[in-house]
């Protein structure tokens, strides 16, 4: 374990740890909600962070938030407070009766002020690939998605951080829902903890990317909470190596996030000219491609580690050997690796995958200039596992009142 690891085993985030618990959970429900365009009736913030009886969400806090809970409620002290969130998020109990190692007395106290939330299972599927696709439905009806994809000894959890997303990102079905809410620390951080236990026994998630639904860094507080509880020696113990954020583009958050973790960054590019990127990306109309290149420049990235450049590929609209010239360029002085991605046609868009030969040509000259490029494959066409395809049928067809089926 590194020096980080150990800082991350037993100290509390910094942003967190001084802030008396009422007001870190009033800075979080503050956020739960965020210009929802279409609010389902009946949420709430109160439902989304404690239940019909006034009881707190465990699984909102972070390690040091349980330990202070359960030294505020149980009179116990903070190691006890530790031994639960242990047997939380380590243990996967669902309920404080089944808390191994945890006195009585506390699971009694904590039965009457706290429950421990899930998500509820709505489907799964498994693609030809071996790609699992889970779609779970949360407490207020919403539908997010998460993809456990299989690459030789590589097994990713691809996540979600919001119910749909604000970016409207011309190619992605997701945008086309609009911003729902922003999902919970316990929503996110459950999307994991709960695949791992559907896993057979001793197969482990190796990598974590929030590039499921969602920007994750519009929901920073409680993306950067969750993935305290990822990390956490307590918790699910993930690498910090093997946590990649991906972003289209929010400059300002950028270098929060890499003050609170230093998890691996992605930045979603897609173009080499600020108006072919406005063409299919909003937020460069907020901040143009060179403002978020230069934030790439000055991210404190650690020796050794890259951001990734994410490169979704268009026949005829980014894929020429001049667009791979340009985008060298655009990334010199960067460590940077680039990911290309022929596009996942769909029949709602025009758009139209690349030819192979022109991906391929186009990875040439990236290598010809030196560039760490790789092509990633497309997975899990079978089952729609592209980020927004099944949710977003899923949440309209529910908006529209259709009965979901139980999981299988
Ligand atoms: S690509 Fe990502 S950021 Fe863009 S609309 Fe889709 S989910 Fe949002």
């Amino acid at each position: 374990m590194d020096g980080w690891s150990r800082a991350m085993a037993r100290e509390p985030l910094g942003r967190y740890g001084t802030l008396p618990l009422s007001s870190f959970l009033a800075l979080l429900a503050n956020e739960m909600i965020v210009n929802s365009p279409q609010p389902l009736p009946g949420t709430t913030v109160a439902r989304l962070l404690r239940d019909d009886q006034g009881r707190l969400d465990l699984k909102a806090l972070d390690r040091a938030g349980v330990e202070r809970f359960v030294q505020e409620h149980c009179d116990a002290s903070l190691e006890r407070g530790r031994a639960v969130y242990q047997a939380m998020w380590q243990g996967g109990a669902l309920h404080f009766e089944d808390m191994v190692g945890v006195r009585a007395s506390i699971r009694k106290k904590l039965t009457e002020v706290a429950f421990i939330s899930t998500l509820e299972q709505d489907l799964r599927l498994v693609s030809e690939d071996g790609t699992i696709k889970y779609l779970w439905r949360l407490q207020d009806g919403h539908m997010v998605e998460s993809v456990l994809i299989p690459d030789g000894d590589r097994l990713t959890l691809c996540m979600s951080s919001q119910v749909g997303c604000a970016m409207a990102c011309m190619f992605c079905l997701t945008g086309d829902l609009g911003l729902k809410r922003n999902m919970t620390a316990a929503e996110i951080a459950n999307q994991p903890l709960q695949v791992l236990q559907d896993l057979p026994k001793g197969v482990r998630i190796t990598n974590l990317v929030l590039m499921g639904m969602g920007e994750p860094l519009h929901n920073l507080n409680h993306l950067t909470l969750a993935l305290s509880n990822c990390l956490d020696d307590y918790a699910m113990k993930f690498s910090h190596r093997r946590v990649t954020v991906s972003t289209v583009g929010l400059v300002n958050q950028m270098g929060e996030l890499a003050a609170r973790l230093p998890v691996n960054l992605a930045v979603s590019l897609n173009a080499t000219t600020e108006a072919q990127r406005r063409e299919i990306m909003p937020i460069t109309r907020k901040h143009s491609m060179a403002e978020l290149l230069q934030a790439c420049r000055d991210f404190p990235l650690p020796t050794g580690k890259r951001i990734t450049f994410e490169y979704v590929m268009f026949r005829g609209f980014n894929d020429t050997a001049e667009d791979a010239e340009r985008l060298c360029v655009l990334l010199a002085g960067i460590p940077a690796k680039v990911n290309l991605l022929p596009y996942n046609e769909n029949p709602s868009r025009d758009m139209k995958a690349p030819f192979p030969e022109t991906v391929d040509a186009f990875r040439a000259v990236m290598l010809r200039h030196n560039m760490v490029c790789h092509v990633r494959k497309t997975r899990g066409q079978d089952i729609s596992a592209a980020c927004g395809q099944l949710g977003k049928a899923r949440q309209q067809a529910t908006d529209g009142g259709w009965v979901s089926q139980p999981a299988t």
